[in-house]
C-alpha cells in the first residue's frame, strides 16, 4: 500500500511501476571501467497522486546520497543550456521589484555558475548574492563575482550564515533531489523572515513531460521528488509563499515557477493526473530501443552524445550487459577520460569519438540535437544521429 501524498496529503496514491536498480549518483564519473560498473546503487519504486500528480521514490534512502566535490553537474559547456540558463538569470533579476538594488540568494548554488550569470547581467544592480551547497569545492564563504556561498545545506541553524536580507531567491534543479519538498520550502520561507516580500524562483523537472512520452530513463535515484505544476503550486502556496505561477521552459522539459511576491493571484496550471503504471511503458521502451540498437550495433559502432543522468540510464536500460555500445561523447572536459556508473563506458570528447568511427549516435537530449550536429561535423564524425524522446 502506497502512502499519503507528501505534497497534498490524498490517499488518492498508486504505485506507477514494479521499480528497478540504478546508480544512485548519475553525475558521478569514475577513473576505471571496474569502479564505474561497481557504483552504489539504489532501488527506484516511484508513486504517484492522482489529485496533485505529484511523483515520488518511495524506496529512496537520503543516506545513499553524497553531494561532495566530486559530483559533477556543469551543463553550461552546451550554447542551448547556457542561452537557457541566461534567460533564467533575466526572469530572476526581474523578479527583483523595480529597479531596486538586488540581494540574491541561490539555494543549491553548486560551483556558483547561475550566481556569476546573474552578476554579469545584473551589473551594478546586483547589491549583494549569496550561495548555499555543500558541493562546492571553493573555500567556504567565498563565491565568484564577490558573492559568499556557504559550504553545506540551507537549515534553520545554518541560515543565522546569511548575511544579506534577500529580495529575490532561487533554487534550481535542486528540489528534485530532496525527499521532503514541502519542508525544505518552509525552510526557506522562514530564513527568509515574515516580513519578507522576496520572489522565489523554483526551477525543477516537469513530470508530465516524462510521463506522457514514457521517458523513462528520465527517472533517477537522485531524483526522488518529481513535480507537476499543479502540484509545485500547491507546495509552494503550503510553505506559505503567496500567489504561485508556474510556467514550462526548455522545450516543456522544466517547470519554472515564481512565488512569493506582490504579483496579483494566478491559477495554477492544472496537469493531468498521471497514469497508473509505467510498467507497459518501460516494456516498449526496452523492446524499442534494444531492437533499434542491435540492429544499428550490425552495421557499426554505436555511441551516445550526452554524460548525464539521461546517459546513464539509457545505457543501463538499452544495453544491459554492456557490448553493444562503444563510447559517450560529452562536450564537458571534467567528464572526458572518465567511465560512466553502472554501465562503464569510457567518456570521450568529440574528436577522439571521430577515431572510433561510430556509424550511429543517440542524442540523449532533443533540445541539443542543433548544436549537436554541428560539433558531430566540426569534428568529423559522419554518424547518424538518433535523438531520444
Ligand atoms: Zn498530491
Amino acid at each position: 500500500m502506497t502512502a499519503s501524498c507528501p505534497v497534498c496529503a490524498s490517499r488518492e496514491t498508486a504505485d506507477l511501476d514494479e521499480g528497478f536498480d540504478a546508480p544512485v549518483l548519475m553525475n558521478r564519473l569514475y577513473a576505471n571501467p571496474a569502479e564505474a560498473r561497481a557504483a552504489p546503487r539504489g532501488h527506484l519504486a516511484f508513486a504517484g497522486c492522482r489529485a496533485c500528480g505529484f511523483v515520488w521514490n518511495r524506496a529512496f534512502e537520503p543516506e545513499k546520497i553524497v553531494y561532495d566535490g566530486d559530483y559533477e553537474n556543469d551543463q553550461t559547456h552546451s550554447p542551448a543550456f547556457a542561452a537557457h540558463v541566461e534567460d533564467r538569470a533575466r526572469d530572476v533579476i526581474a523578479g527583483a521589484h523595480d529597479g531596486i538594488p538586488i540581494d540574491f540568494l541561490e539555494v543549491g548554488c553548486g560551483q556558483g555558475g547561475f550566481i556569476a550569470t546573474v552578476a554579469r547581467i545584473a551589473g551594478g544592480r546586483l547589491r549583494g548574492a549569496e550561495g548555499f551547497d555543500p558541493a562546492w569545492r571553493g573555500a567556504d564563504g567565498e563565491g565568484p563575482a564577490g558573492s559568499r556561498i556557504h559550504k553545506c545545506y540551507l537549515d534553520k541553524h545554518t541560515a543565522s550564515r546569511l548575511a544579506l536580507a534577500p529580495n529575490v531567491v532561487a533554487s534550481r534543479h535542486t528540489i528534485e533531489h530532496i525527499p521532503d519538498p514541502p519542508a525544505f520550502l518552509r525552510t526557506i520561507r522562514q530564513a527568509l523572515g515574515t516580513q519578507s516580500r522576496a520572489n522565489l524562483f523554483i526551477e525543477t523537472p516537469c513530470a508530465e513531460w516524462i510521463l506522457e512520452r514514457g521517458a523513462v530513463q528520465d527517472f533517477f535515484y537522485e531524483h526522488c521528488s518529481i513535480f507537476t505544476a499543479r502540484s509545485l503550486a500547491l507546495a509552494l502556496r503550503n510553505a506559505g509563499f503567496a500567489s504561485p505561477h508556474v510556467t514550462h521552459v526548455f522545450g516543456g522539459q522544466y517547470l519554472w515557477a515564481r512565488a512569493g511576491g506582490s504579483h496579483a493571484d494566478e491559477a495554477a496550471d492544472v496537469g493531468p493526473a498521471p497514469p497508473l503504471s509505467i510498467t507497459n511503458v518501460r516494456r516498449a521502451f526496452l523492446a524499442r530501443w534494444r531492437d533499434d540498437l542491435a540492429g544499428r550495433a550490425a552495421n557499426g559502432p554505436v555511441a551516445l552524445w550526452g554524460a548525464g543522468a539521461k546517459g546513464v540510464n539509457f545505457a543501463l536500460l538499452a544495453d544491459p550487459a554492456g557490448r553493444a555500445i562503444d563510447c559517450v561523447i560529452d562536450v564537458n572536459p571534467a567528464k572526458q577520460g572518465k567511465y560512466l556508473a553502472g554501465s562503464g563506458l569510457p567518456v570521450v570528447a568529440p574528436a577522439a569519438a571521430a577515431t572510433r568511427k561510430p556509424a550511429s549516435i543517440y542524442v540523449m537530449n532533443p533540445n541539443y540535437l542543433g548544436e549537436i550536429r554541428a560539433q558531430a561535423a566540426q569534428a568529423g564524425l559522419a554518424a547518424d544521429l538518433i535523438p531520444i524522446n
